[in-house]
């Protein structure tokens, strides 16, 4: 069975196990680098990105991850997906760069800054899981304000991308692994 690693230095990666687990995969709990070459993939989960970005300069985990997405599939959301994209605004901060994308944190601004939604995703997402509205829960959510031609959409939220792959990398910024629904984990299981 394929290991999944969920990097555990901040954030919800709790919720991410559970739902590795729901979509029938093990997760690895990864918090120091020695661990990246036991998995097959790894998470970013959500939390606090400035948070995250610390704990990974603090841990030597910054280089480790960035050359981690080079050659293994990488799946972030909220948070994670700041990290991995090529730029922040918001203000602007470091990221990984394997996301040819944009961000803008906290770009819903404070009065409606979490809310659930119903998602139509792209028939094609449908396709490769299976039918159905997708429920997506947005927390303090970042928008994807540019995508480069290599980003291929799944669903949009009020007219932006919400959740997007470019090539072997998966990104949400919305939180699939706080809804019973396992087909987002899915698709990045299918990738590994
Ligand atoms: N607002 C957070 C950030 O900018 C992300 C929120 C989340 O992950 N739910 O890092």
């Amino acid at each position: 069975m394929k290991k999944v690693g969920v990097l555990s230095l901040q954030g919800d990666f709790a919720a991410h196990g559970a739902a590795l687990e729901r979509a029938g995969a093990v997760p690895v709990y990864v918090r120091e680098r020695s661990q990246l070459g036991e998995i097959d993939g790894l998470i970013l989960p959500g939390g606090e990105s400035t948070t995250m970005l610390k704990l990974l300069r603090y841990e030597n985990l910054f280089d480790d991850l960035a050359e981690f997405g080079r050659r293994k599939p990488m799946f972030g959301t909220c948070a994670g997906a700041i990290l991995m994209a090529r730029d922040v605004t918001n203000p602007a901060q470091e990221s990984l760069g394997l996301m040819d994308i944009v961000v803008e944190r906290n770009a819903y601004g404070r009065q409606v800054d979490s809310r659930v939604v119903d998602l139509d995703p792209a028939p094609e997402f449908e396709k490769r899981t299976a039918p159905g509205k997708l429920e997506a829960v947005f927390i303090r959510a970042p928008i994807i304000r540019r995508a480069g031609d290599g980003i291929h959409v799944l669903a949009e939220y009020a007219g932006d991308p919400v959740l997007i792959e470019q090539g072997r990398h998966l990104v949400t910024t919305f939180h699939p692994e706080l809804t019973k629904d396992a087909r987002v984990h899915c698709l990045f299981l299918e990738k590994l």
